[in-house]
């Protein structure tokens, strides 16, 4: 299970299938990482230092940080894609195609002028975490995805 956590500043991806439970992030930050509550990860409740910190502290690679840089990424199902945008504007897309059950990513792009941001691997890691919300498998002819996924 992959899953995404946000706030104003940060981005955090989860892994499960990576999580061993060494618990060193609820260490770094008890009060973000809590195994005893739903979600179990607060990224509201402790400064984003203290929250970064304790992820570098994850020893099995199972949290991911990044900056969000005031970008906001949704999930499109009906059209077939994530997309990113800064305020109004569109500035990347990933776009995947259905056939039998699976979703394959054909195509991720981000402006020029926003690379850099991590707003692709972001676009991607929307659409694994909607796949399986979806139940649906997730593959990727765009190589830059398929290296996301199969990182
Ligand atoms: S430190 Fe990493 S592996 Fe350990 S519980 Fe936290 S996320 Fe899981």
């Amino acid at each position: 299970m992959h899953r995404i956590y946000e706030n104003e500043d940060l981005v955090v991806f989860w892994n499960s299938e990576k999580c061993f439970h060494a618990k060193k992030c609820v260490t770094g930050s008890p009060k973000t990482f809590n195994i005893n509550r739903k979600p179990w990860i607060n990224l509201d409740e402790a400064d984003n230092k203290e929250v970064w910190q304790a992820i570098e502290k994850c020893p099995s690679g199972a949290l991911r940080c990044l900056y969000r840089h005031n970008i906001d990424v949704k999930a499109d199902i009906e059209n077939r894609r994530s997309v990113a945008y800064d305020g109004d504007k569109q500035v990347g897309e990933c776009d995947y195609e259905e056939s039998d059950g699976v979703w394959n990513i054909y195509h991720t792009e981000v402006l020029p002028e926003y690379e850099g941001k991590g707003i692709a691997k972001r676009l991607v890691f929307r659409l694994i975490e909607e796949s399986e919300r979806n139940m649906v498998r997730l593959e990727a002819t765009c190589s830059y995805a398929r290296k996301v996924i199969e990182e």
